[in-house]
């Protein structure tokens, strides 16, 4: 009770973002000769509505929005629904407000290989890492590829055509004379030397010479890899979702000495290419799921520079029902999500008054972010419905609906800042300006510390805008003892401050997307 009190006096407090007595001055967008007011449009942004679609968005109707499940589908159909009565477009074309994102779940598969009839176990001899659906061939020949390298000044697979073939390849780069690597006549390891990368580079090579599988010997790697493989299949784990990968051409086995040497007797000795004939038999049962999921997509097209692109984002999905519980996600995502679409509204209702913004702004809805920030990674990796080059910022909202138990100091009218900084100092100049013109949120940057254990910055979708150099803005009110838990329902949520914090991400939009010069990237990492 005491509790309810000291809030409801706190939130007297607090000076509504935008639409106190400041309304009458200028607008900082100084460049500008005509200058338009934002915060009668900011002004729609309000409360009550956030709670309104909030109670929908995470009610248990639906089910936690897991990926792929029936309640994201449903989470992506509500979201498109509100498009389409702002009178929103997508960007996609008409009524398609969907980028679909081809998930699937990887699960451990054995397989059964046998040379000259003699049998080799899974786990105990060979390990499947990847296969392109159900595989079942019969071959005479294999290609032998030597450390199956294949670089720009030196490459196992010249003069060989593999194309279509299965491509036999060992662990290990040569060194020339002076003992230094063949690839780059230094002796530090490269790409192609061993361990991890290595087996990624020599995927690459194989892939790249049009190769149907690759059996890849390499007994330190296998050693670490095979009990592990084991006990996951024992387990019946069904792996991580993950993007669906573009190499699904490639089947690609690792073995050990044992199975290697019965390819080919002499591999561990022989660095020279060469056919090898033999008979291999290969059956291998994909038990991998295909999962169907969609990004949400909208778009308010810029007067005067439309080719730039705002793009403001937030996940849709969260983490499902778990043990019979609904995770609700009200604050995570709920709350970031509900934000967009108030902050689209207000833009709409300024491009009805004839002050659409000057540059475009994509609304961006993202799934599978609980998944490992899926949805954002296939639209920059993949899919970026417009070109990474024009995309002027990115304003990420992850949880602000509540406040940081963690937090003794300070307002409890606060928004955690984390990344403003770290490619742009115009851009964290921008958003600072904007908050003390029209806002006066404390700004916390606690999180924003490049040592900060939480790694906050690498862990929601502006990451994946960040690393391709693009400046972000991630807002966020820190964990709290709901977080990834069935208990982080709507009514949890302090409707004041996530009002609040909407309209400052309103504003720092309306900014960047209004101002003469897009935020100078002065700090772009390579
Ligand atoms: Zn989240």
């Amino acid at each position: 009770m005491k509790k309810i009190v000291l809030i409801f006096f706190a939130t007297l407090l607090i000076t509504n973002c935008g639409t106190s007595s400041k309304s009458n001055t200028t607008s900082i967008q100084m460049n500008e000769a005509k200058v338009v007011d934002p915060t009668k449009y900011a002004s729609t942004i309000t409360a009550g509505e956030l709670r309104e679609m909030l109670y929908k968005y995470a009610s248990n109707e639906f089910e936690g929005r897991d990926t792929g499940a029936k309640g994201q589908k449903m989470a992506v159909d509500y979201l498109k629904a509100h498009y389409v009565s702002l009178g929103i477009p997508s960007p996609l074309g008409k009524d398609d407000y969907f980028q679909e994102v081809p998930l699937e779940k990887q699960s451990i598969s054995k397989a059964k290989v046998f040379v000259n009839d003699e049998s080799f176990q899974s786990f105990e001899d060979q390990i499947v890492l990847r296969s392109s659906g159900n595989v079942d061939m019969i071959a005479n020949d294999v290609v032998y590829v030597g450390y199956g390298i294949h670089a720009e000044n030196y490459s196992d697979y010249e003069g060989l055509d593999v194309r279509g073939k299965i491509v036999l390849a060992r662990a290990g780069e040569p060194k020339d004379a002076d003992g230094n690597y063949i690839t780059t006549g230094s002796a530090e390891d490269t790409k192609w030397t061993n361990g991890r990368q290595s087996l990624s580079s020599k995927r690459d090579a194989a892939l790249e010479n049009g190769a149907k599988m690759l059996i890849y010997l390499d007994n330190e790697l296998f050693s670490r890899y095979a009990p592990y493989f084991k006990r996951q299949f024992m387990l019946d784990a069904m792996g991580r979702l993950s993007l669906k990968s573009n190499n699904d051409d490639l089947t690609m086995l690792m073995i050990n000495e044992k199975l290697g040497k019965t390819l080919h007797s002499s591999i561990l000795e022989d660095e020279k290419p060469k056919e090898i004939k033999t008979n291999l038999k290969v059956a291998i049962e994909n038990k991998s799921e295909q999962i169907s999921s969609e990004n949400v997509v909208a778009f308010i097209e810029g007067s005067d520079k439309p080719n730039e692109i705002l793009v403001i984002s937030a996940h849709l999905d969260h983490e499902g029902i778990k043990n019979g519980e609904i995770y609700n996600g009200a604050d995570d995502d709920g709350s970031g999500t509900v934000a967009i679409l108030e902050i689209a509204e207000a833009f709409r209702e300024a491009e009805k008054a004839g002050h659409g913004p000057k540059r475009s702004i994509l609304f961006l809805h993202v799934t599978g972010e609980e998944k490992g920030l899926l949805g954002s990674r296939y639209y920059t990796d993949n899919d970026p419905i417009f070109p990474l080059e024009d995309t002027v910022a990115n304003l990420n909202i992850d949880m602000i609906g509540r406040t940081d138990p963690k937090r003794k100091e300070g307002d409890r009218n606060y928004v955690y800042l984390i990344g403003s900084d770290k490619l742009s100092t115009d851009l964290h100049n921008i958003s600072e300006e904007v908050n003390k013109k029209y806002c006066n949120i404390e700004l916390d940057y606690t999180f924003n510390d490049d040592n900060d254990p939480n790694r906050f910055y690498y862990r929601s979708d502006h990451y994946n805008f960040a690393k391709n150099n693009i400046p972000v803005i991630f807002y966020f009110n820190g964990t709290h003892d709901d977080y990834h838990r069935p208990s982080d329902t709507p009514d949890k949520i302090e409707y004041d401050l996530l009002e609040n914090r909407a309209r400052l991400v309103f504003y720092t939009a309306w900014e960047i997307a209004n101002r003469a010069n897009k935020p100078v990237v002065d700090k772009a990492t390579e």
